[in-house]
């Protein structure tokens, strides 16, 4: 009888620790994550960037719980994407309406990244529209969803990973 009651007393705490140094979901959940649909705003702002836009967003493609599809649609999408030539201080923010409505808007602090950080921005911001808080810093390395900084990797990472499995 002691036996069994140690070993899931073990897992629980392997569980528990896990949790406190990994990815952290944001409490978006997308109701079809296999056909989520994104659309970007084209004009003059976006032009130069579009081709990334699109590339980027579908670097979560390679998640067997997402599929992630381009649209000309302005009114039926989950993803909506802006890149405006107002200046917020931010780089770039992902924005909550409903769990399958999102905005990633991209401002002009954006534009003067480069082109690695300037990627690795889009993978992120559509990692919070994904249903992606930032991760806990310990696990940075391992993150496309760091708070600060970069890992030259414009790609889901393995907590990322993790991360999108627990949530689909
Ligand atoms: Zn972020």
């Amino acid at each position: 009888m002691k036996k069994p009651l140690l070993f899931i007393m073990i897992t629980l705490l392997l569980s528990t620790l896990s949790v406190s140094f990994a990815y952290v979901p944001n409490g978006w959940v997308l109701t079809y994550p296999t056909s989520c649909w994104f659309y970007i705003s084209e004009d003059t702002n976006s032009s130069p960037y579009l081709n990334d836009l699109i590339y980027y967003t579908k670097q979560w493609n390679s998640l067997p719980e997402l599929g992630l599809y381009q649209t000309y649609s302005p009114s039926d999408h989950n993803i909506a994407m802006y890149v405006v030539s107002y200046d917020t201080g931010n780089c770039a923010l992902a924005q909550h309406y409903s769990d399958d409505y999102h905005t990633a808007t991209f401002y002009p602090s954006w534009k003067n990244l480069s082109l690695t950080n300037r990627r690795e921005v889009i993978v992120h911001e559509i990692g919070h529209c994904l249903g992606l808080a930032h991760t806990q810093s310990s696990n940075n390395s391992n993150s496309i969803m760091r708070q600060f900084n970069f890992n030259g990797k414009p790609y889901p990472l393995s907590d990322d990973k993790a991360g999108i499995s627990s949530i689909y």
